[in-house]
């Protein structure tokens, strides 16, 4: 299979420095208004700060993928002393909780990385925070392509044209044997 360049977009989040301002929530949520920009609404952002204030606690978290049931485990942290409640530091929304759930039509969320045309220089939580919390991070990675159905379905078109039909569909049936 045939290794490519692909391009790694990443937000590194430095919690510590997080004071809750949820700047990143507002301009996310009317970055992904329709019409863009038309309203604000937090609840719709695909950037959550968890809060416990009691706690001191204020962590950003991104909308990851969409998963249709609840994980069997749940997990604790205790970091710097600051005890996280289950499920703080999980992206998915499920069906255990209403994050990262559009309120309107309770379509799940999740955060795209401002894909725009033309493109943003950087995504718009990072450009809003003040706090230097979101920073924002390309890196290039060797990866193996991925077949697409439409990748094979041209390639098995181009053989049959070299070869005829009858052919490729002879050394088909005879790999199909050996399997
Ligand atoms: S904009 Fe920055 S400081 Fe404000 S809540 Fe978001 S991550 Fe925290
Ligand atoms: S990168 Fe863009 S889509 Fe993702 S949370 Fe930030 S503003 Fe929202």
């Amino acid at each position: 299979m045939e290794r490519i360049k692909k391009k790694i977009k990443t937000i590194k989040v430095d919690a510590d420095k997080c004071n809750g301002c949820r700047a990143c929530e507002i301009v996310c949520s009317a970055f992904h208004a329709n019409p863009k920009y038309s309203s604000i609404n937090p609840a719709k952002s695909r950037i959550q700060v968890i809060t416990y204030r009691l706690k001191d606690i204020w962590l950003p978290v991104f909308a990851g993928e969409y998963t249709p049931a609840e994980c069997m485990g749940r997990d604790k942290y205790v970091i710097d002393g600051k005890e996280y409640d289950e499920c703080t530091f999980c992206r998915a929304a499920c069906p255990s909780r209403d994050m990262f759930k559009d309120p309107d039509s309770g379509l799940p969320l999740k955060c795209d990385m401002c894909e725009d045309e033309p493109p943003q220089e950087k995504p718009l939580c990072v450009q809003a925070c003040l706090n230097d919390v979101l920073i924002y991070e390309e890196r290039e990675e060797e990866v193996e392509e991925e077949a697409k159905p439409e990748d094979i379905e041209v390639g098995v078109n181009s053989l049959i044209d070299k070869y005829g039909l009858q052919k490729v569909v002879d050394v088909f049936a005879r790999v199909l044997q050996r399997e």
